[in-house]
């Protein structure tokens, strides 16, 4: 049993089964320790029937993978104001973070969160135009919002 895989999971050690999975009969549940094959490298007690029939295949890397996937296809190519996301730059426990081509020619990384809600338009450049703007315009013509919209975004 020592060294089978189930799904990432590797067996390495029998382990003890918990006193509260003895059933009526007073017969305890196979357990065994099991290493996932990720570079968490995650280690786990699992009930054997789990292993058997597939319930957990994963410490839940996969399931990461599978997200990170959705995310590349959502994301990946498409245009979010001036920026194109190229790849992902590094996934940080929540926050995911791509690096991004700016229409101006320029690269920056922006988190996921940031493009998505247009926190963030552009590498810096459009910010840098629109203050140049707004020094050339009359400042009467800007309500305080719009202002403050248009100065902080970008
Ligand atoms: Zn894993
Ligand atoms: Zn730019």
């Amino acid at each position: 049993m020592i060294g089978n895989k189930f799904g990432h999971w590797v067996v390495i050690d029998t382990a003890p089964c918990p006193i509260k999975d003895v059933n009526k009969n007073g017969i305890s549940y196979k357990y065994f320790l099991c290493r996932c094959d990720c570079e968490n490298k995650t280690e786990k007690v699992i009930r054997y029937v789990n292993l058997k029939y597939g319930r957990t295949t994963s410490c839940g890397c996969e399931k990461k993978k599978v997200k990170i996937q959705k995310i590349t296809n959502k994301y990946i190519g498409k245009k979010f104001n001036r920026l194109t996301p190229i790849s992902i730059e590094k996934v940080d426990k929540q926050k995911i973070y791509f690096l991004c081509q700016c229409e101006c020619g320029k690269q920056t990384i922006v988190e996921k969160k940031n493009l998505k809600y247009g926190l963030v338009k552009s590498c810096g450049c459009l910010k840098r135009e629109l203050m140049t703007n707004f020094n050339k315009t009359n400042k009467k013509l800007y309500n305080n919002y719009k202002f403050y919209d248009n100065f902080i975004v970008g």
